[in-house]
């Protein structure tokens, strides 16, 4: 008999070994096994083919001295990989415990995980007649412990984490596990007090800025199940939970929940795919919805839970547009007299304001005055960033990471200190507002000002505690904080994004402002939300301004219905790339020349993507569009192993891609 085992950082397919060992192996053992010249970490499938000669098959190395994958881990790991198109030992990689255990002292041997003590678990906190119907949906599903998919929709300010807690208790009432899924670590602080103070424990996170100690005792945990909560980012999915008995996905409608760099996959799509290995409940919470999770709802596939009303005297703010033809910014600023005015009335009651602009830096774009250059990255097909806030290294690359000190002659036309700076960025407005209210006690929420989750949550306490007045920031900022004395949102564009060609444009500069609008009066105080647009006869704008999610839904899904777009057919990119230009349109086009002729798969391109280079690579496009019902992943795996790509080619594959740059 010989076991199999899959070694990590290898493609799909599994391989045979010989188990040299007296105790038997259980299915889901993490092993180190010896694979071309170099040793990996892998775990048990199940029996081996015998198909490998006895005198060619290798032995396991070594077992590894931890709990076993749970079935329901590995089933998701296979699934994942298979729908992504990403090897599985990558998925398999983010599942293992971390190095330090793997190379585990009798130190570290010894420590054992925090406990979470939930017997004796709170009574709920006393919901509405709606919060109530939607909690009991919730627990009975809970307690049926199928799969199935239920969207908490509700407005900003209903409740919603009220009524997932209600599930979360009856999962760990029953002795099971529960994650939930955040879309920024920044959030991770407040949902921390939160829940501790309604549960009485505090719940394990997980993250990139976790540290190394706490990563190996949550993952111990997690894995014999002495910890029953975690919350955490994206890559928590990945934590080997030994019951898991539900799963909360917040903000479900985030695209910071899709990974780009690196392994390719969608945290919410993913989390649908393990609570379905798992056979479990899953729980997809927003105030504004994707569509896709919209499309699902509308056909049935899942079940939707409504949250009419603000929870208490909360009511919905009032949101305006300011039409910036009308009323202008005076030159060289960005702040129309309306909202300086509606500012000046906010500060002056000791009420709190933010101004949100999704640009990072001083200012997008920096232009020679006499030729009209404007300064790129010289490894990328794209402009440079002025920050203000970075001394002498001002000049950035947003794609790359290049950066550069501003030069005094043009590298164009050779003339001396002509450059201008275009545009506004957070940097810049901040700098603006500080010249209007120089009493204002004011911060930046963006991920240059508060790069550490320690920056951030102070950012966030001194919101709270009153302490400062103007928040200023990025779609950092406009993700599920509560500010009770936050009365006054201001957009400085909201036009940003609609102009950009991208399929989900309009979607996303929708949900962004709707989510920056819950910011505002969330208590007692009312709220209002001022839009500065050059476009407020824009349907986006329009349904903004009558608060009509639907309506901006319907004319989103008829019109993405009309074009054959997600979510009614499928997309998938391949993106080609390499330091020659020749060698990557030689690919690109040997892939399309090689397409499977199925009707309704449709191959577009190759064409050069949008940045044609990036950090001195040359990039390729190919888009597929497929019907929702033939089996995507399966026709792409068979068409790209047909193809064989140079080692000098990189070839990236996105399914469901949110990124066409
Ligand atoms: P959402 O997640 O939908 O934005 P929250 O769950 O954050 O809404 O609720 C908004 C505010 O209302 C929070 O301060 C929360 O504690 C409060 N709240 C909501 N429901 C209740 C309730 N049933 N009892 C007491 N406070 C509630
Ligand atoms: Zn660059």
């Amino acid at each position: 008999m010989l076991p199999l085992a899959h070694p990590a950082g290898n493609p799909d397919g599994l391989w045979d070994y010989a188990w040299p060992f007296e105790s038997f192996p259980q299915p889901g053992q993490l092993v180190r096994a010896p694979f071309g010249r170099r040793e990996v970490t892998g775990f048990v499938c199940g029996e081996g083919t015998g198909d490998v000669p006895e005198d060619k098959i290798r032995p396991i190395t070594s077992p590894l001295d931890t709990p076993p994958l749970p079935d329901a881990h590995r089933r998701f790991l296979l699934r994942a990989a298979q729908y992504t198109l990403q090897p599985a030992g990558a998925f398999l990689k983010m599942s293992l415990p971390p190095d330090s255990a793997l190379r585990a002292n009798a130190r570290t041997k010894k420590e054992s995980p925090p406990i979470q003590d939930v017997s004796h678990l709170p009574p709920l906190a006393k919901l509405s007649p709606s919060q109530s119907d939607a909690a009991m949906a919730l627990t009975t599903s809970v307690a049926e412990q199928t799969f199935s998919v239920t969207v908490l929709d509700g407005v900003t300010g209903s409740g919603k984490t009220e009524v997932y807690f209600a599930a979360i208790r009856e999962a760990l009432s029953r002795g099971l596990q529960a994650l939930v899924l955040l879309p920024e670590i920044a959030l991770a602080t407040q949902w921390h007090a939160r829940f501790a103070e309604r549960f009485g424990f505090v719940p394990a996170t997980w993250h990139s800025s976790v540290s190394e100690r706490e990563r190996r005792l949550t993952w111990k945990g997690v894995a014999t199940g002495s910890l029953k909560l975690v919350v955490g980012a994206r890559s928590a999915l990945f934590l080997p939970f030994q019951n898991l008995g539900v799963i909360v996905v917040d903000e479900e409608h985030e695209p910071s929940y899709k990974q780009e760099e690196g392994i390719i996959y969608h945290a919410r799509d993913l989390a649908v795919l393990r609570a379905h290995a798992g056979e479990i409940p899953i729980v997809l919470a927003s105030a504004t919805p994707s569509l896709e999770t919209v499309a699902n709802i509308r056909s049935g596939r899942y079940r939707a839970l409504h949250l009419p009303t603000r929870h208490g005297h909360a009511n919905p703010p009032v949101i305006q547009a300011i039409d910036l033809k009308a009323t202008p910014p005076p030159k060289q600023s960005w702040l129309s007299p309306p909202l300086r005015e509606a500012l000046a009335q906010t500060f002056t009651q000791s009420q709190q304001a933010m101004l949100f602009l999704n640009r990072r830096g001083y200012a997008p774009l920096m232009l020679c005055r006499a030729c009209g250059h404007r300064l790129a990255c010289p490894d990328c097909d794209s402009t440079l960033v002025y920050h203000a806030a970075r001394k002498h290294e001002s000049l950035h690359c947003h794609h790359c990471g290049y950066h550069a000190p501003p030069p005094t002659l043009c590298p164009e036309c050779g003339a001396e200190d002509q450059f201008t700076l275009c545009g506004p960025g957070v940097e810049r407005v901040a700098e603006e507002a500080a010249s209007l209210f120089p009493q204002a006690r004011m911060a930046l929420m963006t991920s240059d000002h508060a790069a550490d989750p320690a920056t951030l949550a102070d950012m966030v306490r001194r919101m709270e505690k009153g302490e400062l007045d103007l928040l200023i920031g990025t779609q950092m900022m406009a993700k599920g904080h509560h500010f009770p004395r936050l009365t006054l949102v201001g957009v400085v564009d909201a036009d940003l994004g609609l102009q950009g060609g991208d399929l989900r444009a309009s979607e996303r500069i929708f949900q962004m402002l709707f989510q920056v609008a819950g910011r505002a009066g969330r208590e007692d105080l009312p709220g209002k939300v001022l839009l500065q647009t050059h476009t407020p006869e824009h349907p986006v704008m329009q349904a903004l301004v009558e608060q009509n999610r639907d309506r901006f839904m319907d004319l989103e899904l008829a019109f993405r219905k009309h074009s054959g777009m997600p979510p009614y057919t499928r997309l998938a990119s391949l993106l080609v790339t390499s330091l020659s230009e020749e060698e990557a349109h030689r690919t690109a086009m040997l892939l399309a020349k090689k397409a499977p002729q199925i009707t309704d798969f449709q191959v577009l391109g190759p064409s050069p993507a949008p940045i044609r280079i990036l950090r001195k690579r040359h990039r390729y496009r190919l888009l597929i569009k497929a019907e929702k019902t033939l089996p995507l992943s399966k026709i792409l795996r068979d068409w790209l192993t047909s193809v064989t790509i140079p080692s000098s080619v990189r070839l990236k594959v996105d399914i469901d891609p949110y990124n066409f740059l």
